[in-house]
């Protein structure tokens, strides 16, 4: 055999460099299920592992029709010693078995795998030819060239007018940004109406097919005592139905995407957006058809410059600009607890039993469907675990063991840096602070909640706004040297001693009991 190309579980982009030049005659493919992938961290939501399983087993059908060798190896498939189970152990059992001339595989998204790979092909004598990953528009050499002459931490704003430029993404003739800005978002922070949501067209869902209710029984079968639930899963699982999905999101949704990006509201998982996150990651969706597809609708005048603005941002800017910052702070962002926090989750974590409204509604969601959106991510359970100085790495195996969308190099800097500061701002000006107030201005979950997010004492004072005021006192002298949470100490400084005292006792009291709140 000449070239093995090795397709990890989430670059199922059958257009990758690593197929550049296969010559179905002398090369084969290789795709490898393994616990260690499916369980992540820890363990992992059974709509997580069962997406990642059938968009494999999907893609793995998509090459058997290109007539294309392929050596599929299932979960529950031996190899070598049967202990064997994580990806690096497998794929050594197969080239002892029989060794390629070379293994081609896209640069892996994930650090430990990579090195992983690297090792095992080290161990095996057989040359490894890692090809560059094309999904992404910024190249992980590029970012390092933009990123390397910056002083302080990095911007995304800057990267993403960067971006824009380079890839020449709403622009008018003259090369400005299109109306005139290059960012909309202060038009993009409403909250829906006091009447609510109204009717929202629902996402695109695709049901089951049999080989996806095949992993179904296998997911339940293998991994039985896992978090979350199967019946709701819709995710798409081909290339086809990712398209589809696309289409659906830019003729339905997309118009009311901006001004309701940061919308909260009781038992509304998805609001407008997209759900196109698990598509992008597996890479069953290219980043330029998603940007190119939502800019048309602009030009069609089919929605607003502003969402359109906005929802390009997401992926031209942050996601792109995420997947930079990984690399370049990895391994240490993985370990990162600027704070030096180490409590451990409270138990609602993994089941929603908790009294608060909105970490309820949540949590509850994602158990439901391994989905949340931004705001819910970063301003309830993110914002939750900085505020009573949860652990960082549990709450990262946390968000990746959760989401159905969770691969480490997205899932650990939206973490570790946007949600926890853990980093201590290496791309972030500032941690994302607030109290109850904040929740209760974007969403309904406080009306019939049992704490009042107004009050900052007593028994029934919201947790959120308990800690946050504790919070300030913690760091006064660090958050009034930052001109942007100065204004917030200055609000700690209007309060006497003995309120800072009462203050201090009563945020004792709400981590003291942190699984009963
Ligand atoms: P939309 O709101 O419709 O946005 C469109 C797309 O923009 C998304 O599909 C996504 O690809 C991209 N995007 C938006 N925000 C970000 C961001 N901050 N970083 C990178 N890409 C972004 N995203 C993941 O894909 N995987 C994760 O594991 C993940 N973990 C997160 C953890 C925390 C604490 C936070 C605050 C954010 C996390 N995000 C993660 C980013 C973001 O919340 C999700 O991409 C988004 O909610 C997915 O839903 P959607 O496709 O409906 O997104």
């Amino acid at each position: 055999m000449r070239h093995l190309v090795l397709v990890l579980g989430d670059q199922l982009n059958l257009d990758s460099a690593a197929f550049e030049g296969f010559d179905p005659a002398q090369d084969r493919v290789l795709m490898i299920e393994a616990r260690g992938e499916a369980d992540g961290v820890c363990w992992s939501h059974k709509a997580r592992i069962a997406l990642f399983l059938s968009a494999m087993r999907h893609t793995a059908e998509a090459i058997r029709a290109r007539g294309w060798p392929l050596r599929y190896l299932r979960l529950d498939e031996a190899v070598g010693a049967a202990d064997e189970t994580p990806l690096a152990a497998r794929l050594a059992a197969v080239l002892a078995e029989q060794p390629p001339e070379g293994l081609l595989v896209v640069e892996p998204g994930e650090w430990r795998l990579a090195r992983a790979i690297e090792s095992v092909a080290a161990a095996a004598g057989v040359p490894l030819r890692p090809r560059p990953d094309r999904h992404f528009l910024c190249s992980r050499a590029d970012f390092a060239r933009w990123a390397q002459p910056m002083k302080g931490s990095l911007r995304m704003e800057f990267f993403y007018r960067e971006q824009r430029r380079r890839h020449r993404v709403l622009l008018d003739a003259e090369g400005q940004p299109e109306g005139g800005a290059w960012n909309f978002d202060a038009d993009n922070r409403s909250a829906y109406p006091k009447s609510g949501p109204g009717t929202i067209p629902p996402p695109a869902g695709f049901a089951p097919d049999a080989l996806t209710r095949e992993v179904f029984d296998l997911v339940e079968r293998v991994f039985p005592g896992h978090p979350g639930r199967l019946e709701h899963f819709a995710w798409p699982v081909t290339r086809e139905q990712a398209l589809e999905a696309l289409d659906r999101f830019i003729a339905h949704r997309l118009a009311h995407f901006g001004p309701y990006q940061d919308a909260m509201w009781e038992a509304t998982p998805f609001g407008w957006h997209s759900l196109l996150s698990t598509s992008l990651n597996l890479k069953l969706l290219d980043p330029r058809e998603v940007i190119a597809a939502a800019e048309a609708a602009y030009r069609a005048g089919r929605a607003p410059l502003a969402g359109v603005e906005g929802f390009i941002r997401q992926i031209l800017g942050w996601r792109e600009f995420i997947r930079g910052v990984y690399w370049r702070f990895m391994p240490e962002l993985a370990e990162a607890n600027h704070f030096a926090h180490h409590r451990p989750l409270p138990r609602w974590w993994w089941t929603g039993d908790t009294q608060m409204a909105c970490a309820r509604d949540v949590i509850r969601q994602t158990l439901d469907h391994g989905y949340a959106h931004h705001i819910q991510r970063l301003m309830v359970t993110g914002l939750f675990g900085l505020l009573a100085g949860l652990d960082p790495q549990a709450v990262a195996a946390w968000y990746l063991a959760v989401y159905v969308d969770a691969v480490e190099w997205v899932e650990l800097p939206n973490v570790a840096g946007m949600a926890l500061f853990a980093d201590g701002g290496r791309f972030t000006s500032k941690p994302y602070l607030a109290s109850g107030a904040y929740i209760q201005r974007q969403s309904n979950h406080c009306t019939g909640c049992r704490y009042r997010p107004e009050r900052k004492t007593g028994p029934d004072a919201c947790p959120y706004t308990v800690l946050y005021w504790a919070f300030l006192d913690r760091h006064e002298a660090a958050l009034a040297g930052n001109a942007r949470t100065a204004l917030m100490v200055k609000n700690l400084q209007r309060l006497d001693a003995a309120q800072r005292a009462d203050l201090r006792a009563s945020a004792e009291g709400v981590l003291a009991r942190l699984d009963e709140l």
